[in-house]
């Protein structure tokens, strides 16, 4: 797929809309969503355009990839969660139900998050 610069993550990077900025560095960027789904609930996106994790890992230098690990470590700590705990998803493409085609890592926190996945286990019988 390709990158659509009119994507509302693309947008922020720009500076055309306001974030709730948590950190920043060179190539990455962190701030909370706009609708959140735990009682902490952060976003952290590289600033380069990737759709999706596929695209980031395919194509993104060693720089951006580091600083985009880094960023979700000092999201966490900047937070105060490393101690408590804290859960990291991407959505990356159909099947996880990804909605702005730039690539974040959703960081969730501040409550007891439970299972990964809302279903628990899938029996074994339907495992692939
Ligand atoms: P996903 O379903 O993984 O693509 O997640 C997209 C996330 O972006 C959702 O959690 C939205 O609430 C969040 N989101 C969309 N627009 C904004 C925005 N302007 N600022 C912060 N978060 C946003």
């Amino acid at each position: 797929m390709a990158y659509d610069d009119g994507n509302v993550f693309a947008r922020i990077v720009r500076g055309e809309i306001p974030c709730n900025k948590i950190y920043e560095n060179d190539h990455a960027l962190s701030f909370h969503d706009i609708a959140p789904q735990a009682p902490v609930h952060a976003l952290v996106i590289p600033k380069g355009r990737y759709v999706s994790m596929a695209d980031f890992a395919a194509a993104a230098s060693a720089e951006e990839q580091s600083a985009l690990i880094r960023a979700i470590g000092e999201t966490a700590e900047a937070l105060g969660l490393s101690e408590p705990g804290y859960r990291v998803l991407a959505n990356s493409g159909a099947d996880a139900h990804q909605e702005v085609m730039h690539l974040h890592f959703h960081v969730f926190a501040g409550k007891r998050l439970g299972p990964m996945l809302a279903g628990g286990p899938m029996p074994p019988s339907s495992q692939v």
